[in-house]
């Protein structure tokens, strides 16, 4: 089995967002929390160790902390992940943290670097050039919430920056940019690696399957078939990742293009990811309970 990266879902009553593309609102499976229930006790640390020297066990480097809601809306959990993973026999040294980035200020910034030792932030993106519009459409809470500002802090404590681009046409495209722009935007804001990211729904018939629906037209694809256009023109390949993408070095950027985020296809018999759900348990993709590893 080839692991890429083990997922945290971290677990929280509500996300303080209501992205209009959000894919966990399509989604019905939910997973008890059993810590809320159980606490920071014994059973679920030693369950969420178990987990986490199984994923390393396997070859897994990267952890990224992530859930139906916003990681950073759950100190606690956060607090007893790192307790964990720092008293297991080989921790992660490898941990990212998916986030739009509400609420996050310096305080926590410095909890996140140093009290649960991340190391990456990918900061999911719906519009690279306007908060308000980037706002609007992740519909936070946060009425502060600054691109610029949270990249600048990101970086003052020297954790690695990635932009994740949520795809879509009216908003990442809606001064028609082209490949150029977006990278030197991205190069603005200092970011270390981008993630394009094509929206995809499982079901038209949900809200949030229907804006992806009107927002994610021709225009946007025709947009990533240039961009791939333009990466093999003029990035240089890197490598192969192991679920079989390839990784380019574009404008100095680690690039891939993740068209399956949800591990929908299965490609040979590689397993994309491990995702450790509230329920302390471990599973191999995310729309599917029945793929419950132990
Ligand atoms: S932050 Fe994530 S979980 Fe929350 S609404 Fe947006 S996509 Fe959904």
């Amino acid at each position: 089995m080839i692991i890429q990266s083990l997922s945290v879902c971290v677990p929280s009553l509500r996300c303080i967002n209501d992205c209009k593309f959000c894919c966990s609102k399509m989604h019905t499976a939910d997973y008890t929390d059993r810590f809320t229930e159980l606490g920071k006790y014994s059973a679920y640390r030693d369950d969420m160790g178990k987990r986490l020297e199984y994923a390393r066990d396997n070859g897994c480097n990267t952890c990224m902390l992530t859930g139906n809601n916003e990681p950073q809306q759950n100190k606690e959990y956060l607090r007893v992940f790192s307790e964990v993973n720092s008293s297991i026999s080989s921790p992660f040294r490898n941990i990212e943290m998916q986030t739009s980035g509400a609420f996050i200020d310096e305080d926590m910034l410095d909890f996140l670097k140093y009290s649960v030792g991340l190391t990456t932030i990918a900061i999911s993106v719906a519009c690279l050039d306007d908060d308000a519009k980037n706002r609007d459409t992740i519909q936070t809470k946060d009425s502060n919430l600054n691109l610029k500002w949270l990249c600048k802090a990101a970086k003052d404590r020297n954790l690695n920056l990635r932009i994740c681009l949520n795809m879509n046409d009216d908003i990442l495209l809606h001064h028609d940019f082209t490949p150029e722009t977006i990278i030197k935007l991205c190069k603005e804001l200092d970011a270390d690696q981008i993630t394009f990211r094509a929206l995809w729904s499982p079901d038209a018939t949900t809200e949030q399957g229907k804006w992806i629906e009107d927002h994610v037209t021709s225009k946007t694809y025709d947009f990533i078939d240039s961009l791939k256009a333009d990466i093999k023109d003029k990035g240089k390949y890197l490598d192969t990742l192991e679920y079989g993408a390839d990784r380019y070095d574009y404008y100095e950027f680690s690039v891939v293009i993740d068209e399956d985020s949800m591990s929908q296809e299965d490609k040979k018999s590689a397993v994309k990811y491990l995702i450790l759900r509230p329920n302390g348990h471990l599973y191999s993709k995310w729309d599917s309970k029945a793929s419950l590893i132990f």
